[in-house]
């Protein structure tokens, strides 16, 4: 987030808007130099984050899943200030180039991809990475195997034109990634759902250094 000041400062850019691609505590974290700029996220993310942060002891037990050797750089006071947008709303609301929400079931309740078209970016929070398997959202959902998968379609028909792939966790990736990880994940959710044992080579990388897992256990 501090990089993030940075770089903005350096280009000479304002701060204008945030986006939350889903209510996992690394995904609502925030900086004082960032500003008072809105967070936006879906609706459905919004209101997750307003009830798991509704008790007082609910950053404490934050705290607690992060790594004591990162901790003192985390501060949460600005934890999970999130701006819920409306359902049928399709794009964030600024001026600058316009960016498609694409919000589906998978990985964390109201979770959202974005699609920034003229740039050929597509932004997928914790979807198609590199370095995880699918973390699939349990706790949300009657059947999360078929609701991943859709997510999955529902990515890859937006992604005809994406030249950028920016995951959460792991690497960036080019046209040739957004595909060739739509196509591991599905063969990996396909193994599961099979009662299989999915050979991912993925499979145990979260667990070494400080890439963790996608907001720790989900809930
Ligand atoms: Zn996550």
């Amino acid at each position: 987030m501090a990089c993030l000041a940075n770089d903005l400062r350096e280009l000479g850019q304002p701060f204008v808007a945030g986006f939350s691609t889903h209510p996992h505590w690394d995904h609502l974290l925030w900086h004082a130099r960032l500003g008072a700029a809105p967070r936006y996220g879906t609706a459905r993310c919004a209101a997750t984050v307003r009830d798991r942060l509704s008790d007082a002891g609910a950053k404490a037990r934050i705290a607690e899943l992060i790594p004591p050797d990162i901790a003192e750089q985390i501060p949460l006071d600005l934890l999970g200030l999130i701006t819920g947008l409306p359902a049928e709303m399709a794009q964030i609301p600024w001026d600058g180039p316009q960016i498609r929400i694409i919000e589906h079931q998978a990985h964390a309740p109201g979770h959202a991809a974005l699609l920034i078209e003229e740039r050929g970016v597509l932004v997928a929070g914790d979807m198609l990475s590199d370095v995880l398997i699918p973390m699939l959202d349990l706790n949300d959902t009657a059947d999360p195997i078929k609701d991943y998968l859709a997510a999955l379609r529902l990515l890859e028909g937006a992604a005809h034109d994406v030249d950028v792939l920016v995951p959460g966790h792991g690497s960036i990736g080019g046209a040739d990634q957004v595909h060739a990880r739509l196509d591991q994940d599905r063969a990996y959710v396909h193994a599961l759902h099979d009662a299989g044992v999915p050979g991912d080579p993925r499979r145990g990388l979260g667990r070494t250094g400080r890439s963790r897992g996608p907001g720790g256990t989900p809930r």
